[in-house]
């Protein structure tokens, strides 16, 4: 446990918090999930490493206290592959991310994603089994309106 004495490092973390819940919502930025505001914690994509940058603006981003739990003790990357909808969330909800962080996450969403595109690929036995158009669905773009 290290000490947080730092009043100035305080206030950025409180107004940071504010910032992203007036930008997003009380949203998770890795599962998507809309929440309460008072549960939301804020996430430090990038691990502490005793870094002056780590209450950047551009580290952080809002997560619900059951990934917060999850990705507490893995890397980044570990966390990021464990399920992918946390990249494509993070890349919709951590726009204000730092370059380094929106590339790894962007690197994690398969390519074509975006355009849902259902041509022939059958051929891959990776990753083809996931149906990402189900996954972004989360958007609500559902058909069902109630
Ligand atoms: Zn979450």
């Amino acid at each position: 446990m290290e000490l947080t004495s730092h009043p100035t490092s305080r206030n950025a973390y409180v107004e940071t918090r504010a910032w992203l819940l007036a930008q997003h919502g009380p949203v998770c930025a890795y599962c998507g999930v809309k929440f309460i505001a008072s549960v939301m914690t804020l996430d430090h994509v990038a691990p502490r490493r005793g870094q002056t940058a780590y209450d950047r603006r551009d580290n952080l981003v809002l997560a619900c206290p059951g990934c917060n739990m999850v990705k507490r003790d893995q890397a980044p990357l570990a966390f990021l592959l464990g399920s992918r909808i946390r990249a494509v969330n993070l890349l919709r909800y951590g726009a204000h991310l730092s370059p380094m962080l929106v590339d790894m996450a962007r690197s994690l969403v398969p390519a074509g994603t975006e355009q849902a595109s259902l041509a022939n690929t059958t051929s891959s036995a990776d990753d083809s089994a996931i149906d990402w158009a189900a996954l972004i669905d989360l958007d609500g773009e559902s058909p069902y309106r109630n």
